[in-house]
């Protein structure tokens, strides 16, 4: 047997024999099975789709070598008919399509018509099948190619395919196979990612008579999704989704979203489905990054399973051979629609990171701020959100009031600064207690201030442990965040400004950063070729003490780097990122009793109050339930 990857050159030289030929169909399918049949978990990931395509409600896979040695898939599908055996084996035959307008609008797992072509060609390959109808099952062999004649025999109905000895006449590519056990695991998360997007059909796999994965039939979404994600972190995930689907090209969507805290180092633990196809899509990827924007830090991924449905027309799945990507026609859509929904199903939720370390799974309480498991009702969705979101101020932060609330923080904490900013608009710090309607009549809670950095104090779940920068931080942030998107932020007038040594490049940032700094409320400008000057500054900043000049400097080195895009809602968080860092209290500070109060309360009427812009925690929670473990009462 050739190589597929050796070309025949004999007669190359002759002058009179053509160079160029048609190649032989054998050659021609191999080259196909390049694309599409890397290694045995793609033959598994094209067998269940055809059994999938079938109409089965039962799969069984086994494996043998981690597949390399045989496949088989056994479905209880529709089945072939003895005399469409030999198409089925055959390049480019399908019963999916038949004309270039059903290419607009696939349903089906399959349509390309190459799969069981270009496995015969690589691998001893045979169908047996049976439709309802047919008295018996018949049988198709091929090997490396060349179909024996079909032949009758006994089975039942449904279809099984036996691929033996994957790569035995292409010996190259099956130096780049490795471990059996490696295979093995590919081919089962073959299965596990087919089987999520399909949780009304049983899967079984096993190998060398071991079984590896056994779904019964007609789990629920959410069961099945656990499959892939991992059922011992089911109270880590929210359930996300979005319904579209009045606009004609509209997108449904339903998933699991992980809490911050189980975030991995690789995107490895995202799952998209489109239409019940596993697809890797950036657009998606994007849109999922951005929902967990500043609750988990910029090195981590959020992990989840989203199952996205469209109309077959509203997307090109004829783009790559092994159809993981796919082609949207309104990506912009699709954006918007994934991150509304997930960043909806993480507002709604309480996110604090629960325990020590692992988090230890259902330890909240009734599990009342995660989202329960089944399906959602939507009613009961919308109340979640409400409840996070202080009814006072209709769903915005009231930056007034917040301020009002912040200030004695202010005159508490901060002892009078060596370079105290210039005097600014005398007034006296309001106290919180006092601003109607914002501090909630509960009654006090008990908080206690651990060595400067940490607030211990009590909630309806267990003991909650806040971090004061991280809380304070996303507090600044979020009062910032609000105050710039609803127009420039109020500034005051500096006395006598305040000088910034520049460098040539600094002044070239200054120019560039001109817009932002409107909207910061910070006014300066180049005076002789070494010098800025400040001339107006941000209220809240200032009665945070953050001092003018370093800030600036700041900035402007920050603005030099490649990265950095002075236009973008991106620079835009960075410098509110920098800024509420700035004007948070720090580990360190000795806080008032008032202090403490007031931080707490702003932490449950913020968004986004788990962690901090970084995205690193800024409270941790010890339930009822983990403290009576840890004290082993239970
Ligand atoms: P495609 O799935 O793109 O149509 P394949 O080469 O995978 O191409 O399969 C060729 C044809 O064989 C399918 O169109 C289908 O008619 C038939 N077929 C393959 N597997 C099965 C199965 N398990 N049950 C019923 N029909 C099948
Ligand atoms: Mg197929």
């Amino acid at each position: 047997m050739q190589e597929a990857a050796t070309p025949t050159m004999d007669g190359a030289t002759s002058d009179s024999a053509p160079r160029i030929r048609p190649l032989d169909p054998l050659l021609v399918n191999q080259i196909a099975a390049g694309e599409v049949v890397e290694r045995p978990a793609s033959v598994v990931k094209e067998l269940v789709e055809n059994a999938i395509d079938a109409g089965a409600t039962r799969i069984a896979i086994d494996l043998a070598s981690g597949g390399i040695d045989l496949v088989r898939v056994t479905d209880d599908g529709a089945g072939i008919a003895p005399a469409d055996l030999p198409l089925a084996v055959g390049p480019h035959a399908t019963s999916k399509i038949a004309h270039a307008t059903d290419l607009e609008r696939i349903a089906t797992m399959g349509f390309r018509g190459e799969a069981l072509a270009s496995i015969a060609s690589v691998s001893r390959l045979t169908i047996r099948s049976r439709r309802p109808e047919d008295d018996g099952a018949s049988e198709i062999s091929v090997e490396g190619g060349a179909a024996h004649p079909v032949k009758p025999t006994s089975g039942p109905v449904g279809t099984s395919v036996h691929v033996r000895n994957l790569f035995f006449n292409t010996p190259a590519r099956r130096k780049f196979l490795r471990t059996a056990q490696t295979e093995q695991t590919r081919c089962v998360d073959a299965v596990r990612s087919l089987a999520a997007a399909n949780p009304r059909i049983g899967f079984r796999v096993s190998a060398d008579e071991r079984t590896l994965l056994d779904l019964p039939p007609d789990q629920s979404p959410r069961a099945r999704a656990l499959e892939i994600l991992g059922r011992e972190l089911d109270s880590r995930f929210l359930e996300a989704h979005a319904d579209q689907f009045d606009d004609a090209r509209g997108i449904a969507l339903w998933g699991l979203v992980g809490l911050p805290d189980i975030a991995r180092a690789t995107n490895r633990a995202q799952h998209i489905f489109l239409n019940g196809r596993p697809i890797r899509d950036k657009t998606i990827q994007h849109a999922l990054r951005e929902a967990y924007r500043g609750l988990i830090e910029p090195s981590r991924h959020p992990t989840a399973v989203l199952m996205l449905e469209t109309a077959p027309d509203a997307v090109d799945v004829n783009v790559h051979p092994t159809k993981w990507e796919v082609r949207f026609r309104d990506t912009s859509l699709l954006h918007s629609v994934v991150l509304r929904a997930v960043r909806d199903a993480l507002r709604a939720a309480d996110l604090t990171t629960t325990g020590l370390l692992r988090p230890l799974p259902g330890t909240l309480r009734g599990s009342e701020a995660i989202q329960p498991s089944g399906s959602i009702d939507a009613a009961r969705f919308v109340e979640y959100f409400r409840r996070d979101v202080p009814a006072s101020t209709g769903g915005r932060l009231d930056y007034d009031r917040l301020r009002a609330a912040l200030d004695p923080i202010r005159s508490e904490s901060h002892h009078a600064a060596t370079d105290e900013p210039p005097a600014h608009a005398d007034q006296s710090p309001p106290d919180a207690s006092h601003v109607p309607g914002f501090l909630s009549p509960r009654p006090a809670r008990r908080i206690l201030q651990v060595h400067k950095s940490y607030i211990v104090t009590e909630d309806e779940h267990g003991v909650l442990i806040v971090d004061q920068h991280a809380l304070h931080e996303r507090v600044m942030f979020e009062v910032l965040l609000e105050r710039v998107t609803a127009g420039n932020l109020e500034s005051q007038r500096l006395l006598t400004p305040a000088i910034v040594q520049a460098t040539e490049s600094h002044l070239a940032a200054l120019d560039s950063l001109a817009p932002l700094l409107t909207r910061l409320g910070i006014q300066a400008e180049p005076i002789g070729p070494t010098s800025i000057a400040i001339h107006a500054f941000p209220t809240l900043l200032f009665d945070r003490k953050v001092d003018p000049v370093e800030f600036l400097a700041e900035l402007l080195d920050h603005a030099e780097t490649d990265a950095f895009n002075p236009d973008s809602e991106e620079a835009l968080r960075d410098v509110l990122d920098m800024m509420s860092c700035k004007a948070a209290v720090k580990a360190g500070d000795t806080l008032g009793d008032h202090e403490l109060a007031n931080l707490l309360d702003l932490r449950d009427q913020i968004e986004r109050s788990s962690n901090c812009p970084h995205g690193r925690p800024t409270s941790i929670r010890l339930t009822i339930d983990q403290l009576d473990k840890l004290f082993h009462r239970t």
